[in-house]
């Protein structure tokens, strides 16, 4: 029989805003445990939550990015739970009147597949704080630094079919929040943090089957491969005629497997009611027009433009795009005066292989648009030639180096010293008769090699063009 995958992801964005969402503690990541925490996020009785008002803000313009109607008259509720990381015992955040809902994400892949994905429900919520488990000495700390921080909740309907859709999605999500200034989205600090909703069902039926809930995905190269394991799990277990049990598993990555955590809760079992402590919100017209004017250009925008301005090709339009702090570094090249798709060759080729080389991310490289300008001003001025500009570019990219005293501490400059040029030429046509005779009996490759044994005695930093014209010009004289 042929299966079907049938997936859908629940995933939590920390907003990147300056204090959490319901008190003025700082949402900055790390810091000494219990030190950016208030009696409010602690859940200290008789305190009242405020909203941060940057938190509407950031959800609502996340909402129209991905194509969500904006409920206009919305509210908060109250999720009631213990767990020792969560100090209220109840979570606040919203279940009957979500921020979003009904929204579209259109996403490409592979050789240029296409499809929509449905987003069921956008939502605003507080986060829980950390466990921290120390096994030698036996005991679990709490650290209540991330209580308080806001989050936004984004559910699809379960339209993925594959891995690669989902990672797909989340690249488009990814770059879309970080266009949007709502999110920093670093998977590895959790500011992005994926749930995965899977089941099988036989190909050409559309009855759901029973579905496992994956968490503690926190790569898309795990995502990738919990996905498939998942899949055969469930498909192994129906093919054997046992039943898979609707519950959630934990993704180990060093035993590449899924583990059963706990039986799925339904939402009846939290005993949501509507947050009491906050009041109602409702968004104006003029709220919504003012925050639809303030909306960035988003990467398929730019991908149009860069196509039709600067006469990239889709696919190099799109690698630009995907990540928004590589397109600004594209952007400020152009904008210095780099000819665009030589700006982008270069980001291409040498800088994603360094960033991949490095484990690094475009966000966070000393490298400069300056530097790169620099570079490139002195390749087409002829300074230096190309490899030689590789060479440089590897030696000042981490820690950006100042360009100019590294080519002139290393005497790279390329040689276009006629003079220099035209003695090095007839010392090798004099060391070389052979070669000179073979060329003169029609043998051209003798030519290539006389051409590679000037530049062997310029050290490669011949200007090639100037040896070849010289070179020519001295041979037609004998
Ligand atoms: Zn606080």
């Amino acid at each position: 029989m042929t299966w079907e995958t049938v997936i859908g992801l629940e995933t939590h964005v920390e907003l990147s805003t300056a204090t959490k969402i319901f008190c003025s503690c700082t949402t900055e990541f790390g810091g000494a445990p219990n030190t950016h925490c208030c009696p409010v996020c602690t859940g200290m009785p008789g305190t009242l939550p405020t909203l941060n008002e940057k938190v509407l803000e950031y959800a609502v313009k996340a909402s129209l990015a991905l194509g969500c109607t904006v409920t206009r008259r919305g509210r908060f509720d109250r999720k009631n739970y213990f767990y020792p990381d969560l100090p209220k015992a109840y979570q606040i955040s919203q279940l009957y009147l979500p921020i979003g809902r009904d929204g579209q994400v259109p996403i490409t892949w592979g050789d240029g597949e296409r499809k929509t994905i449905g987003i069921h429900e956008l939502h605003m919520e507080e986060d829980a704080g950390k466990l921290v488990h120390d096994p030698w000495q036996d005991l679990t700390q709490c650290d209540y630094n991330r209580c308080g921080v806001p989050l936004i909740e984004i559910v699809t309907e379960p339209d993925f079919r594959s891995g690669e859709e989902v990672i797909a999605y989340l690249e488009k999500l990814r770059s879309t929040l970080q266009y949007l200034g709502v999110s920093d989205c670093k998977m590895q600090e959790g500011s992005l943090r994926c749930d995965v909703n899977l089941s099988v069902r036989p190909a050409g039926t559309s009855e759901l089957g029973t579905r496992t809930e994956m968490k503690n995905l926190n790569s898309f190269k795990a995502i990738g491969r919990a996905i498939d394991y998942e899949a055969r799990r469930q498909i192994e277990r129906i093919e054997e005629g046992k039943r898979v049990v609707q519950e959630t598993r934990r993704w180990d990555e060093n035993k590449d497997a899924t583990y059963s955590m706990r039986s799925k809760e339904n939402a009846q079992d939290y005993r949501y009611f509507p947050e009491p402590d906050i009041p109602p919100i409702e968004l104006s017209d003029g709220y919504l027009d003012h925050l639809r004017a303030e909306m960035p250009e988003l990467a398929e925008a730019k991908q149009a433009r860069y196509q039709a301005q600067y006469g990239l090709s889709g696919y190099d339009a799109r690698m630009m795009t995907g990540e928004k702090a590589l397109a600004d570094f594209f952007e400020d090249c152009v904008a210095l005066g780099a000819e665009p798709k030589n700006a982008c060759n270069w980001i291409m080729t040498q800088i994603l292989r360094k960033l991949k080389e490095l484990g690094a991310e475009p966000g966070r490289m000393a490298f400069t648009p300056q530097s790169l300008c620099r570079l490139l001003a002195l390749v087409k001025e002829g300074s230096l030639n190309r490899n030689t500009a590789v060479a440089v570019f590897d030696a000042v990219f981490e820690t950006n180096g100042d360009i100019n005293e590294y080519v002139k501490a290393n005497g790279l400059s390329q040689v276009r010293d006629t003079g220099l040029i035209e003695s090095v030429v007839s010392q090798v046509i004099g060391d070389n008769p052979q070669s000179v005779s073979d060329l003169k009996a029609g043998k051209e490759k003798a030519f290539g090699f006389l051409v590679g044994q000037c530049m062997k005695v310029l050290k490669g930093q011949g200007d090639p063009k100037l040896v070849n014209q010289l070179l020519r010009e001295k041979l037609e004289k004998l």
